[in-house]
C-alpha cells in the first residue's frame, strides 16, 4: 500500500523556488515523489538551482520557468509554457517580497509592488492554473501566507495587508473550486531564517524579540516548512480545503 502522503506522478509548479523558503519547499515536494518546476524571475538563478536539484533527484524530477508573477501576460504564457509539457497537479504561490517602512512614509509605488507581488500574484497564477485544473476535475493549490496574515507588526503594513488578503483569497478560491476538484491551502511560516530576513536575524534586539516571542525559541529554518506542504499537497488532506495552517513554532498561539 502507498502512503497517502505519496506524490509520484504529480506535477508541482512552486513560483520563487529559485532559493529560501520555496526552495526548501521544492525540495519536500521532490522527497515525496513529485516532479518540481523550478521558478523565478533570474534565469541564472533558476537554471543553477535546478541542476543542483536534479544533480540529487534525476534530471527527470526537475524542470524550470522563467516569468514575472505579477504580469499578466507573462503569468499566461509561462503557465501554457509548463502545461504544454504535462499537467500541473499542485501550485504552490510563495514568491514574495517584502518592504519596511513606517507607514506614512511608504510612497504608493512600493504599496503596489507588495500587493502585487504578495497578493495578486496568487490571484494571476491561481487562477491561470486553476482553468486547467477544473478542466481536469482535480488539482491543489497552497498559499504562503505568514504569521502576518493574523498579526500585525510597525512598519510592514502593504505586507500585513497582503497576507492578510491571502487568508480570504484562499477561501474565495475554495468557494468557487472546490466543487470542481480543486483544493486550495494556506501554509502561514513563523519568522524564517532566509535572505529576506538575515537583517532581522543579524539584529540583535530583533533576534531576541523573535526568541522571546516564539515558544519553541527558536527561529524556524526553511526545511521546517515543506511537511505542510506535502501534506496539503497529497491525497492525506483530501477533506481539507480553504484553511491555513500556521507552522511558527507557536507564535501565533500566545500572547
Ligand atoms: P526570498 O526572497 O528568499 O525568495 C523569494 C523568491 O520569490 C525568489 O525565488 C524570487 O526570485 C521570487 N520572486 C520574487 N518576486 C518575484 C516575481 N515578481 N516574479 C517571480 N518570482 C519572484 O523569500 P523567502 O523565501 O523568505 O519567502 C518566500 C515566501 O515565504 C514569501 O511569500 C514570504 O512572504 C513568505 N514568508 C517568509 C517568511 C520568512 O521569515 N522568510 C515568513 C513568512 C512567510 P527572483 O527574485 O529571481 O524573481
Amino acid at each position: 500500500m502507498t502512503s497517502p502522503f505519496d506524490l509520484t506522478g504529480r506535477r508541482a509548479l512552486v513560483t520563487g523556488s529559485s532559493r529560501g523558503i520555496g526552495l526548501a519547499i521544492a525540495r519536500s515536494l521532490l522527497e515525496a515523489g513529485a516532479h518540481v518546476v523550478v521558478h523565478g524571475r533570474a534565469r541564472a538563478v533558476v537554471e543553477a538551482t535546478a541542476a543542483a536539484l536534479a544533480g540529487e533527484f534525476g534530471a527527470d524530477a526537475v524542470s524550470t520557468a522563467v516569468f514575472d508573477v505579477t504580469e499578466e501576460s507573462s503569468v499566461v504564457e509561462g503557465v501554457a509554457a509548463i502545461e504544454a509539457a504535462g499537467a500541473i497537479d499542485i501550485l504552490v504561490n510563495n514568491a514574495g517580497v517584502q518592504h519596511r517602512e513606517p507607514m506614512l512614509e511608504v510612497s504608493l509605488e512600493d504599496w503596489d509592488r507588495v500587493i502585487r507581488t504578495d497578493l495578486t500574484s496568487a490571484f494571476l497564477v491561481g487562477r491561470t492554473v486553476a482553468r486547467a485544473m477544473i478542466a481536469r476535475g482535480a488539482g491543489a493549490i497552497v498559499n504562503i501566507c505568514s504569521v502576518q496574515t493574523d498579526l500585525a507588526r510597525p512598519t510592514i503594513g502593504a505586507y500585513t495587508a497582503a497576507k492578510g488578503g491571502l487568508r480570504n483569497l484562499t477561501k474565495a478560491m475554495t468557494a468557487e473550486w472546490a466543487g470542481s476538484g480543486v483544493r486550495v491551502n494556506g501554509v502561514a511560516p513563523g519568522y524564517i531564517r532566509t535572505e529576506l530576513t538575515q537583517a532581522l536575524v543579524d539584529d540583535p534586539t530583533f533576534n531576541a524579540w523573535v526568541l522571546g516571542r516564539t515558544p519553541m525559541d527558536r527561529w524556524g529554518e526553511p526545511e521546517d516548512i515543506g511537511g505542510a506542504v506535502v501534506w496539503l499537497s497529497s491525497h492525506a488532506s483530501r477533506f481539507v480545503t480553504g484553511q491555513v495552517v500556521f507552522v511558527d513554532g507557536g507564535m501565533t498561539a500566545v500572547v
